[in-house]
């Protein structure tokens, strides 16, 4: 096995074993394996390892690997924060995106959906911390957005995406996909029927299991040490 095959059947272990600690449903954890900064030769190891969903965080970079792989059955997910001259090219060649939190960006992406396409799959961002610079929208308006987003028709909101500062410990690291999992809660108290939690990366993916996630994102522990942070 290649260490990129290697990695990945350690790492649904680690998932199975998580799910089966905090109670989660065999397979309820949808692994996203995030490619960012790795080569599409990379993607591809992966994808000949069975991974079918792979992030990435550019899009100029996304498209090249897109272009080198032309692999119809992978399913591209956009997680970076999303400008608006970038979202007709989200629209039209990815599956999902994670890190909506501005109507205006949702309008976008609908309106550029391709009519052959079924909707785009999105997330709305929730910055929990209130950091200033992070991008998300704060838990406050999340509900009005969530109902902007619901009602467009080349979008299918699917629930929202955190992305919380490092914390030292395992009930620490919950505290934050606790809040993310009770505004999900709220927006289905509420009406919306949304079946997504797109939060938990290489250091806090089981603390996002114990907590609901039903899609985790992870890079490092597949790909390894990315360039920028090696
Ligand atoms: C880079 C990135 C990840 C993956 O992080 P790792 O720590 O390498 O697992 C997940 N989500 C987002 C939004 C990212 O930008």
């Amino acid at each position: 096995m290649s260490d990129i095959a290697q990695a990945l059947h350690a790492l649904r272990e680690r998932i199975a074993r998580a799910e089966g600690r905090f109670g989660r449903a065999p397979g309820s954890v949808k692994l996203l394996a995030v490619s960012k900064a790795h080569p599409a030769a990379a993607v591809d190891e992966a994808h000949r390892a069975g991974q079918k969903a792979f992030g990435e965080s550019y899009v100029q970079e996304a498209l090249a690997k897109m272009q080198a792989l032309s692999a119809p059955n992978i399913e591209w997910h956009f997680i970076g924060p999303i400008q608006s001259n970038k979202t007709r090219a989200i629209a039209q060649r990815f599956a999902w995106a994670h890190g909506v939190d501005r109507v205006k960006i949702a309008r976008r992406l609908s309106d550029q959906r391709p009519h052959g396409l079924s909707p785009l799959n999105v997330c709305i961002q929730v910055n929990l911390s209130g950091e200033a610079t992070k991008s998300g929208v704060g838990p406050e308006a999340v509900a009005d957005l969530a109902r902007a987003v619901s009602a467009l028709r080349g979008v299918r909101l699917r629930g929202l995406m955190a992305i919380p500062p490092p914390a030292a410990d395992l009930e620490a690291q919950r505290a934050p996909f606790r809040r993310l999992r009770e505004a999900l809660e709220a927006l289905n108290a509420d009406g919306l029927s949304l079946d997504t939690l797109s939060m938990g990366m290489t250091n806090d993916m089981e603390a996002a299991i114990a907590e609901g996630a039903t899609i985790v994102r992870i890079g490092t522990a597949i790909f390894g040490p990315r360039e920028e942070e090696a």
